[in-house]
């Protein structure tokens, strides 16, 4: 095949374990999907899971044992941390029922749904997109990929994010509104689910601001921890 000009890159994630890699189709992230962080964003009561999406090059590969470095972002004096489980899908499918859900899954590894929150806060005032506020270069810091069989109860898991060295958000993912089955249920009847796709799981509460020269670690226990640096 030849192209007009070359192709970009195929965005990828490292694989804990092994030299080879996770290659990223799409970034699927769902809202409010903690009880307590929906109620400090303002809301109460459990409404259908909705989603959103990143650019599949938003994510920042971090390696284990490494620590990343995201510039911080353009256009922003408010940028927030939401650390999440991610799921890395190894099967494809639509119409998934949430008892083969978990089928679907390769893997898991510790995520940062970055967000302009002040540029996300004036779209949803004016009924407008988000993806300024979410979608952005390097908006999604992501760690090594746990293969599922190695990963342990991750949805019986503490969910934590530090910066510098004090807590942030400490949750449980078995907290989370929409378990990843039901997730994945949902999110499979509105778009064919590709090997490759990512889905962000959502945030607990605890979402703050950040500066440069901040350094975020996050972890979910069975998972390779995340570790950040704004630059
Ligand atoms: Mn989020």
């Amino acid at each position: 095949m030849d192209y007009v000009i070359p192709p970009t890159p195929q965005a990828s994630v490292p694989v804990l374990g092994s030299d080879a890699r996770f290659p990223v189709h799409r970034i699927y992230c769902v809202g409010r999907n903690y009880v307590e962080h929906a109620k400090e964003m303002g809301f109460t009561g459990r409404e259908p899971p909705f989603f959103f999406l990143k650019p599949a090059d938003a994510v920042l590969p971090v390696n284990a044992g490494e620590t990343g470095r995201m510039p911080y972002p353009t256009l922003t004096q408010d940028l927030h941390h939401e650390i999440e489980l991610v799921a890395a899908i190894g099967k494809g499918g639509s119409n998934i029922a949430a008892a083969d859900a978990l089928q679907h899954i390769w893997g898991y590894a510790v995520g940062l749904d970055m967000t302009r929150r002040d540029l996300q806060s004036d779209m949803k005032k004016q009924g407008r997109p988000w993806s300024i506020g979410k979608g952005f270069d390097a908006s999604a810091p992501i760690g090594p990929i746990t293969p599922a069989a190695q990963a342990g109860n991750v949805q019986q898991a503490a969910i934590w994010l530090q910066v510098n060295g004090a807590d942030r958000q400490r949750s449980n993912v078995s907290q989370l509104i929409w378990n990843l089955a039901e997730t994945i249920e949902h999110l499979s009847r509105a778009w064919t689910l590709q090997p490759g796709d990512l889905i962000f799981t959502g945030t607990p509460e605890g979402v703050g601001a950040v500066v440069r020269g901040d350094v975020l670690e996050g972890g979910i226990d069975g998972l390779a921890p995340l570790r950040v640096a704004l630059v």
